[in-house]
């Protein structure tokens, strides 16, 4: 088998799972791209076998720690067994991530179940080439279910890979329903955020509705996840996002559901601000901005952007409220999160405690090892009378 020999100073030595083209010593046996190749240390000892591709900054993606083939069996086996830990965790097996890439030891491949839909993307060139296999495995394990790929992540292109979507199995549907805490929401698979629907952050919508009531205010609401699940138990409810398109599926969604949300078009900083103006209070505001952090260079300004939204909505809360707070970013750890978070709650000269510390839901779990699965903070927090 070719493979690749990592410099001592490897993360991958030290427990991580891929390996930057600044780590490989050396090449041997001539891999192609997509291929599977060993991996060796410097006392030629077998560390592992892993994906390869030279046009990616990870050349190799670590999938086992013995010798292994990408074969059915091997999908079969992996794909079997994070079904199964969904299933013991007690995760709604019809509404999850069934798969989660180096979570799940398949680097690149997620699926995300619907129902009878499940939605695939291959975002490695060695999972993109098998596929098929990874197709008829869900077909082998889950029955004749439409297949839906969902490959227009702009991630691929790090791997040199094209964007597209296409369906693999099975009849296309544009839209379809799913049932979660007893609300419909109309899901768009084919053009919606992930694969159509945040399965991130579902545990959390049923757990911070424990805390809502009165004047609710869900901002960056998306699809409006947070607003109608919140939205049952709160008296009156607002949802902003900036995108037009969202807004007007908060308001179907609301609608269908019979859950009264003023949904509105507008930037969350600028909203956040007038609100302040106009002496409105809340007594449950959530904030789930998209990453501000997309990148280590932006960790600066996404501090700034985080601190300035829970700044504002500490003030906007009334004492006793409660505060939903989120970070996406993996470039802001827990820690530095927290901090902003206190230095938000510092300047707005307000006692805060807080009441839950949150994570992405169980069926996206943390890789020990690589850290860069860790990557959803949310935290509740409650404005002390
Ligand atoms: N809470 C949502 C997910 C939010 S995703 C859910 O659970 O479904 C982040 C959202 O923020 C996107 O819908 C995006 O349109 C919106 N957004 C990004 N920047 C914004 C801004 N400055 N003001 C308002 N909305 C913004």
């Amino acid at each position: 088998m070719p493979g690749l020999v990592v410099k001592p100073r490897a993360r991958i030595l030290h427990g991580h799972d891929w390996v930057y083209a600044s780590e490989v010593l050396k090449i041997f046996g001539e891999p192609a791209d997509g291929d599977v190749i060993s991996l060796k240390d410097g006392k030629d000892r077998l560390i592992g076998s892993a994906i390869y591709n030279s046009k990616s900054q990870i050349v190799a993606r670590r999938f086992s720690r013995q010798r292994q083939d990408l074969d059915l069996d091997f999908f079969k086996r992996r794909i079997a067994q994070a079904a199964e830990y969904r299933k013991r965790r007690g995760i709604d097996e019809l509404l999850c991530r069934v798969v989660w890439s180096e979570s799940d030891g398949v680097p690149g491949v997620i699926i995300d179940r619907y129902g009878n839909n499940f939605v695939l993307q291959t975002l490695t060139l060695a999972m993109d080439q098998r596929k098929e296999l990874i197709v008829q495995t869900i077909v082998d394990l889950f029955g004749e279910v439409t297949i839906i790929e969902r490959n227009d992540a702009p991630i691929r292109r790090a791997e040199g890979l094209e964007l597209r979507s296409g369906i693999l199995r099975g009849e296309p549907r544009d839209q379809i329903t799913i049932e979660l805490n007893a609300l419909k929401f109309d899901v768009d698979l084919w053009h919606g955020h992930k694969t159509g629907f945040y399965l991130d952050q579902k545990a959390n919508y049923a757990l911070a509705a424990q805390y809502a009531r009165g004047r609710l205010l869900d901002c960056f609401s998306y699809q409006g996840g947070f607003a109608l699940v919140l939205g049952r138990r709160a008296d009156e409810t607002i949802a902003i996002d900036v995108s037009e398109e969202a807004i007007a599926r908060v308001r179907r969604n609301a609608e269908r559901n019979g859950v009264s949300v003023d949904a509105r078009v507008g930037n969350v900083f600028d909203e956040l601000r007038g609100l302040e103006r106009l002496g409105e209070r809340f007594d449950t505001i959530v904030l789930d901005p998209p990453a501000f952090a997309k990148n280590k260079a932006a960790v600066p300004n996404a501090r700034a952007g985080y601190k300035e939204i829970n700044l504002r909505a500490l003030k906007l809360l009334r004492p006793g409220g409660t505060l939903v707070t989120c970070s996406c970013s993996y470039n802001v750890s827990e820690a530095l999160f927290a901090e902003i978070v206190y230095d938000a709650a510092v300047d707005a000269q307000t006692p805060v405690t807080v009441v839950e510390k949150r994570m992405q839901g169980r069926d996206h779990p943390v890789l020990l090892g690589v850290p860069e699965t860790y990557y959803l903070k949310c935290l509740i927090l409650r404005k002390l009378a």
